[in-house]
């Protein structure tokens, strides 16, 4: 993560280069929804949404376009609170068992994430600063947290 071939983001699944992009509806512009925030409160100094928690926004997979631009991202994806990663990774329905979470530092990359509009935000790491299993009671939690989506 911490040398260069590392720090790419690949689309998820099925994500057609060219194709409608099926996050918008070819609309080019999505509701954006800070989980970081909507679970953990309302911050002003968050790195991805600075306290608006939703809101309207160009679409991250087809940059507004309107069809897929499937190509790699430039940063790794990355979630400024756990309970916003958590709540990715059980709503992509992750393998929680599979995971390792990594905590770092980084610098704000350029690029948007896929995932932008679940709260997602691309890096570029400079230090890796914690490496842990999967907590299992803030997983519980997170599931329990009764943010019903918009
Ligand atoms: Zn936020
Ligand atoms: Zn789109």
């Amino acid at each position: 993560m911490l040398v260069e071939a590392g720090q790419w983001t690949q689309p998820w699944g099925s994500s057609d280069h060219g194709a409608t992009c099926d996050k918008c509806d070819g609309a080019g512009a999505t509701t954006h929804e800070c989980w970081s925030c909507l679970l953990t409160g309302r911050r002003d100094a968050c790195p991805v949404c600075s306290g608006r928690e939703r809101w309207e926004d160009r679409c991250p997979v087809c940059r507004g376009s309107g069809r897929v631009d499937g190509r790699p991202r430039h940063g790794v994806s990355v979630y400024p609170t756990r309970e916003g990663l958590y709540h990715y990774l059980m709503a992509s329905g992750a393998d929680l068992d599979d995971c390792v979470i990594v905590e770092l530092e980084g610098d704000r990359a350029e690029d948007v994430d896929f995932d932008a509009d679940q709260g997602a935000m691309l890096v570029i790491p400079t230090r890796i600063t914690g490496c842990d299993a999967v907590d299992r009671d803030l997983a519980e939690r997170v599931k329990h947290a009764g943010v019903s989506p918009s």
